[in-house]
């Protein structure tokens, strides 16, 4: 049984004829760009949200880029970011000019670890972009009192967590704004690029709109500096479609989550993700385990038609890109042992519990007791 890491295949089937009908319909009614589709999908999606505005946005950076530049983050200042997550939260604080401050990360839940962001805090730092990473949502108790208290503004990254809950609420209504992609893979999938960006305040809404529509809000008045970046009604209209189904495959993948997690008990040798509960109810856009040889699990896995993946093998900070803010070899050990040792398992909202009893099979095979 070969079984693929992710499959969007059986998903698209079974929508075909609404998805059909989504092209159709905005076909005929020939407007593409900021139309009613977008209009309509921006109100849904922010009540899925449990937030009061959402603003469409060409993809998942832009709208972290958007969030910060609303907030008036840029040159000068600092923003908090965890040490593991994809390069994508750091490259929008340095789009916008900030400087990436990296924290270590917590090493039972990969996520933000509050005290050592609450101890990066300096006299520059104007945001914080906690990472709802793998679909577990950062619990941000502890930093929300003092960011408030200090006017530092907290952005979460929610591109993993669409419909994710944890203590402090769900994903996209926790900080002061967030941001979320439609990257095809993700929990919320369009057929393309697309993002949005959730707020609960109105004048952020308003200026993130205006800074993705080239800083307009009446056509050819520009009274931002902004950027083209918009979510296409197309898309908007697939998304209406698929949101729906949301909190289902949700549900479904927290299934799978369990089953592994029955499986996979007790292996020494290998360390499973946080569970569900005290208030997480992850949407498990990963499955993450740990293994000290990942190379050799990879490898017997894959000689089984066994696909896996790495979430993520080398961290912003060791990109030749991201070099020059001068985070050298064991900066952020917990991040680093998380790079080395992660590995992703398959799932996906139509896996069956049959392909985790054969991947868990074939763990067992390689790891016994
Ligand atoms: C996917 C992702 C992004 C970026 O989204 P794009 O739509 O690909 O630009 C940002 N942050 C995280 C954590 C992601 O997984």
């Amino acid at each position: 049984m070969k079984i693929p890491f992710f499959d969007l295949s059986e998903a698209h089937e079974a929508l075909a004829p609404e998805l059909a009908e989504a092209f159709k319909s905005t076909l005929a009614r020939s407007q593409f760009i900021m139309g009613s589709e977008v209009a309509a999908f921006e109100s849904e999606f922010a009540r899925a949200c449990g937030a009061q505005r959402a603003v469409g946005a060409g993809n998942g950076l832009d709208a972290l880029r958007l969030a910060l530049m609303a907030y008036g983050v840029g040159p000068g200042d600092e923003v908090i970011v965890p040490a593991h997550t994809f390069i994508a939260t750091w490259l929008a604080v340095i789009e916008v000019g900030a400087r990436p401050v990296g924290v270590d990360v917590d090493a039972d839940t990969f996520l933000l670890d509050p005290e050592a962001s609450l101890a990066a805090v300096t006299p520059r730092t104007r945001a914080i972009v906690p990472v709802h990473l793998y679909g577990r949502v950062a619990d941000l108790g502890a930093v929300l009192p003092v960011a408030r208290a200090r006017g530092i503004v907290v952005i979460e990254d929610a591109a993993q967590a669409h419909g994710a809950v944890g203590p402090c609420g769900t994903a996209g209504s926790i900080g002061d704004a967030a941001a979320f992609s439609f990257y095809p893979t993700k929990n919320l999938g369009a057929l393309g690029d697309g993002g949005a960006v959730t707020t609960n305040e109105s004048a952020v809404a308003e200026r993130v709109r205006m800074l993705g529509n080239y800083g307009s809000k009446v056509k050819y008045e520009h009274e931002l500096a902004g950027l083209n970046s918009r979510l296409d009604e197309l898309q908007a209209a697939i998304l209406r479609k698929k949101l729906p189904g949301l909190a289902a495959g949700n549900a479904r993948r927290r299934r799978l989550a369990e089953a592994y997690r029955e499986r996979l008990a007790d292996i020494s040798g290998l360390t499973l993700p946080p569970a569900d509960g005290d208030g997480h109810s992850s949407a498990w856009h990963l499955f993450v385990v740990r293994v000290d040889d990942r190379t050799a699990l990879s490898a017997a896995l894959a000689e089984a038609g066994i696909s896996t993946l790495v979430h993520y093998p080398i961290l912003p900070h060791y990109q030749p890109a991201l070099r020059r803010f001068g985070y050298g070899a064991g900066s952020f050990p917990a991040a680093e042992r998380i790079a080395r040792t992660a590995l992703s398992l398959p799932i996906w909202p139509e896996m069956s519990v049959g392909q985790v009893d054969r991947v868990a099979e074939v763990i067992r095979s390689r790891l016994p007791g």
